[in-house]
């Protein structure tokens, strides 16, 4: 029986595939492995507030001896609900002017409970192609029909919200709004436009890579393209730019009460700890006055995006802070990596299945605790990979 899946990970190895957690030790930006310490270039923590100090003392000061517990204990339908989860949730539904938010244990939860809470038999869910896996899995979970549309191309997405018209009760449009893999945007006034030609369509937008970062209030892309009150079910993650764990779907009062009935994640599993939701509290009411922090990311990301375009002649998708350098084949994109932290920086290869095949990738992903100079002594050494 074991043979099985010897052969299964000796396939994967042969494949350049194969995946181990690596011994990692923290250092602020910095990451240590096997002695070496090197810029931690495949972080989310978007803003470069995971390491800060005065963050955190200012967070602890507020309750001296008296943190909040730890566990929660039990799932939020019998006894782990506690004030601060409402409080929370009141604040994000002010924030983003909307009438309601409800809070999960991370962006995996949100993405297969909420989807198959919503559809049944009637609805047909339609996903841009290079929707997140936590999404693709709640599709699966959800059990009713699904189309995926080529990636951005709404007049693909029209022709299919067409031909469905009549024979779907609701169809579900589910985009990420900045691609975690690619680092570009959807246009989402353009999905919203969209959406309104046809009552039955519901619009569903992943922002895990852009909430903190993008919006003039650090909202995210909706924010941004001034679409905050149109999009159903506005979801985003607190492990990454905020630096903290779990999730949040922004939408009306009555899909609120629906997923607390329905969603099987929500329902069934313990609560986040207060402790956790007391410093994404914190944290949250922190996002309009980061602003230096988004402008300084929009600058570096810019420059690094320009500075791979300028040195490898490369595709560049990216308009954000994830900036891919698209090698395609697998053996090389694990050889560059390889390359890059033996010079000091901690960037992973990305390849299939996570990528489309012959798009494997280095994913640099930059904070905003990273210097100039820092960026530009790892353009120089690209440089001297190309030469
Ligand atoms: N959605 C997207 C687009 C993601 O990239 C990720 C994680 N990388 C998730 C959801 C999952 O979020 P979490 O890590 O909070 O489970």
């Amino acid at each position: 029986m074991i043979q099985h899946y010897q052969q299964q990970l000796a396939e994967l190895k042969a494949q350049n595939q194969f995946r181990q957690l690596p011994q990692l030790i923290h250092q602020g930006r910095f990451i240590q492995r096997e002695g070496k310490t090197m810029l931690n270039l495949s972080s989310n923590d978007y803003l470069g507030l995971a390491n800060h100090e005065g963050l955190r003392q200012a967070f602890f000061a507020q309750y001296q001896d008296h943190l909040p517990a730890f566990t929660s204990s039990s799932s939020r339908l019998l006894t782990g609900s506690f004030p601060i989860y409402d409080e929370l949730e009141t604040l994000m539904a002010q924030a983003f002017g909307r009438e309601s938010a409800l809070l999960f244990n991370s962006g995996y939860h949100a993405n297969i409970g909420i989807l198959p809470a919503l559809a049944d038999k009637k609805t047909l869910i339609v996903a841009d192609k290079l929707v997140h896996a936590s999404m693709i899995d709640g599709i699966r979970l959800a059990q009713c029909e699904f189309v995926r549309f080529r990636h951005n191309d709404y007049a693909h997405l029209e022709q299919i919200l067409q031909k469905n018209d009549r024979t779907f009760e609701r169809m579900i449009v589910v985009t990420e709004s900045v691609f975690s893999m690619d680092g570009d945007c959807a246009d989402l006034n353009q999905l919203v436009a969209l959406k309104q030609q046809y009552p039955q369509v519901m619009l569903y937008v992943d922002e895990a890579h852009a909430i903190g970062v993008l919006g003039e209030n650090g909202l995210g892309l909706a924010e941004q393209q001034g679409c905050l009150e149109q999009i159903d079910i506005l979801v985003g993650t607190f492990g990454k730019a905020l630096a903290s764990m779990g999730a949040y779907a922004v939408c009306d009062q009555v899909i609120r009460d629906y997923l607390i009935n329905k969603m099987r994640p929500l329902i069934f599993s313990t609560a986040l700890p207060p402790l956790n939701v007391a410093w994404t509290h914190f944290l949250f009411q922190q996002l309009p006055h980061l602003k230096a922090e988004r402008t300084h990311l929009v600058s570096l990301s810019q420059h690094l995006r320009q500075a791979i375009v300028d040195i490898f002649n490369v595709l560049m998708p990216s308009e954000s802070c994830i900036v891919p350098y698209i090698l395609g084949d697998n053996a090389l994109t694990v050889k560059t990596a390889q390359r890059l932290q033996q010079q000091g920086y901690y960037c992973l290869p990305i390849r299939p299945p996570t990528v489309p095949k012959g798009t494997s990738r280095i994913r640099f992903s930059l904070t905003a605790d990273m210097s100039f100079a820092e960026v530009d002594q790892l353009i120089a050494c690209l440089q001297d990979f190309a030469e």
